[in-house]
C-alpha cells in the first residue's frame, strides 16, 4: 500500500516519472506535481524503494506562468517509430510527440581529447566511431522525413572537430535546406589551428560556433571539464573574434561550483563582438555524471541568479518561457550595441522579451513562420521601436532578422544585423530525478540517428525503446 508522508500546499497535477533510487528505466511510476511554500516538486511513488520528493523550480509563481505561454503545437511532419509500449518508449520520434524538432543534434563521432566529468556522451581519447559521410547523408535524410526545412542543425560528439572530415561534414550540412548551421566544440582545435579557423570562416553566414565555457575559474573548470581550459577557451573565443564568427557561450551550471558568475560571464560575453548570447544548461544526470545531491540546480534558480543581480540588465519581465517547451527552455532578447571604454570592448544590452506583448508570442500558428504575420511583426517593431535607447534606428527600413528557431523573427533595421542581438537562453534537460511523462513529449531538441530522431533527454536517459 502507498504511504504518502510529505506534506505540501498545492496539487498542481498528475504525471508519470521514474525512480532515482532504483533507478529503473523500465517501469514508469506515478508521480505528483505539488508546491510547498514557493517551491515545486516531483513527489514520486516507487513501489519498491518509497516515497521522494525532487524539487523541479524554487519559484512557483513562474511555474505557473509557464503554462499561461503554452502555444499550439507544431508536430513533426512524419513520425518514424509506431505506439507499442507508450511514451517514452516507443522514441524515435513517435506520433505521439508533440513538438517539432527546433533542434537537430548530428552525432557524428564518439571521439573526444578531452575527458570530462560531466560528459553526457562518455566521450575520451580512444572512443573512436567517426561516423561516415554515408551515415551522415542518412541522419540528414532521417530529420528531412521529419521536418522539411530544419531550422537548426548542431553537429556534435563527442568532439566534432577529432573528426578527420568535419569541414566536408559541416559543407555538406550547409548545402542542406537547413537554416542556421552550428558546431558544438570544447574551442581546442579553434585555438591551436588557425587554419581551422579560416575554413570554418569560409561556411559564411548562417554558421555559428557553439562554445562550451562554464567558467572564468581554475576550480570550476576543473571540477567540470577536469582541467584548466581557461587560455585555450580564451584564444579559441580571440581567434573567433578575429574572424567574426558568430559564437554562442554554451555554461554547464553546478550549484556550489559556477552558479554565482552567472551575471558575470553574460558581462564578459558582452566584450566580445562575435558572441550573440549565453546558454546556461542545469547539470543533468547523464553519461559520466552522477546529478544527485546539492549541486543540482534547477532552470529557476538560474533564472532567478541573473534577474535579482542588478549587474546585467535583466528583469523578471525580460526572461520568458519559450512558448514550445514553456517549463523546460526560458529565454531574454536583448538589443546589443558595442561600446569601448579605456581601449576595452564592452555591451550595452537593450532586453527587448518583456516588452513584447505575450498574445503576440503566443498566438502564432507556427514556430518557424512568426515572419509571416505582419500584423505580429509590426507590433514587435513598434513596442521596440518605441521603448528601448535603441529608439528611432529600429524605425525605418526594417529588414527581417531570424533570431531562433522556436522565437519570433525580430525585425530590425538595414544597419542593425545578427551582430546586435544577444540572446540569453536557459534549456534545462530531463533526467531520471525530474522526468515528467507529460512535459517530455514537448521536447524540441533531438539527436538525429540514421533511422531516428530521438528527443535528447529520452536518448541521454539511456531508455531501452520498444522498436
Ligand atoms: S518522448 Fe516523444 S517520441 Fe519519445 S515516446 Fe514519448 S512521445 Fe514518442
Ligand atoms: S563533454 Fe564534450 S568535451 Fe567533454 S568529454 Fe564530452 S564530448 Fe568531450
Amino acid at each position: 500500500m502507498a504511504h504518502y508522508t510529505q506534506k505540501y500546499d498545492l496539487f498542481l497535477g498528475a504525471t508519470q516519472s521514474f525512480c532515482h533510487r532504483c533507478g529503473n528505466l523500465k517501469r514508469l511510476i506515478d508521480a505528483h506535481i505539488v508546491s510547498r511554500a514557493d517551491e515545486v516538486y516531483l513527489r514520486k511513488f516507487c513501489p519498491k524503494c518509497g516515497e521522494s520528493m525532487v524539487m523541479i523550480s524554487d519559484d512557483l509563481d513562474y511555474y505557473k506562468r509557464c503554462d499561461d505561454y503554452l502555444k499550439k503545437p507544431d508536430l513533426p511532419e512524419r513520425a518514424l517509430t509506431k505506439v507499442v509500449q507508450g511514451c517514452p518508449f516507443d522514441c524515435g520520434v513517435c506520433p505521439q510527440h508533440q513538438n517539432h524538432p527546433c533542434l537537430a543534434l548530428f552525432n557524428i563521432t564518439d571521439e573526444c581529447n578531452m575527458k570530462c566529468r560531466i560528459c553526457y556522451h562518455r566521450s575520451e581519447p580512444g572512443a573512436g566511431n567517426h561516423r561516415s559521410m554515408e551515415e551522415i547523408a542518412q541522419m540528414l535524410e532521417t530529420l528531412l522525413k521529419v521536418e522539411s526545412e530544419p531550422d537548426l542543425i548542431q553537429v556534435t560528439g563527442g568532439e566534432p572537430t577529432t573528426h578527420p572530415q568535419i569541414i566536408e561534414i559541416l559543407r555538406y550540412l550547409k548545402a542542406s535546406p537547413v537554416r542556421h548551421l552550428m558546431l558544438n566544440t570544447n574551442g581546442i582545435r579553434i585555438a591551436q589551428e588557425e587554419g581551422f579557423v579560416h575554413a570554418l570562416k569560409k561556411l559564411g553566414g548562417g554558421f555559428e560556433v557553439y562554445l562550451q565555457f562554464d567558467s572564468l575559474r581554475t576550480e570550476a573548470l576543473k571540477d567540470i571539464r577536469a582541467q584548466d581550459m581557461r587560455s585555450i577557451r580564451l584564444k579559441a573565443l580571440e581567434a573567433l573574434e578575429k574572424a567574426d564568427i558568430s559564437t554562442t557561450l554554451v555554461c554547464v551550471v553546478k550549484k556550489g561550483v559556477n552558479d554565482d558568475e552567472i551575471s558575470e560571464i553574460i558581462d564578459f560575453a558582452g566584450g566580445y563582438r562575435c558572441v550573440r548570447g549565453v546558454v546556461f544548461q542545469p547539470v543533468q544526470e547523464a553519461g559520466r555524471i552522477e546529478a544527485e545531491g546539492a549541486f543540482r540546480i534547477t532552470l529557476s534558480e538560474i533564472r532567478r541568479r541573473i534577474i535579482e543581480d542588478d549587474s546585467n540588465p535583466f528583469e523578471d519581465a525580460d526572461m520568458i518561457p519559450l512558448p514550445c517547451d514553456p517549463h523546460k527552455i526560458c529565454v531574454g532578447y536583448a538589443a546589443k550595441r558595442m561600446k569601448e571604454q579605456n581601449g576595452k570592448a564592452y555591451a550595452e544590452l537593450y532586453p527587448v522579451t518583456g516588452k513584447i506583448p505575450k498574445e503576440a508570442i503566443t498566438q502564432q500558428k507556427g514556430t518557424v513562420a512568426f515572419e509571416q504575420d505582419r500584423q505580429f511583426v509590426r507590433s514587435v517593431v513598434e513596442t521596440v521601436s518605441l521603448d528601448t535607447a535603441m529608439g528611432e534606428a529600429i524605425v525605418g527600413d526594417k529588414i527581417k532578422q531570424k533570431l531562433f528557431c522556436c522565437w519570433p523573427s525580430f525585425l530590425a533595421p538595414q544597419e542593425m544585423g545578427y551582430e546586435h542581438v544577444f540572446r540569453i537562453v536557459i534549456m534545462e534537460f530531463s533526467d531520471i530525478y525530474n522526468f515528467d511523462a507529460i512535459n517530455i513529449k514537448r521536447e524540441c531538441n533531438f539527436m538525429i540517428e540514421p533511422n531516428r530522431a530521438i528527443p535528447f533527454s529520452t536518448y541521454n536517459m539511456g531508455i531501452a525503446f520498444s522498436q
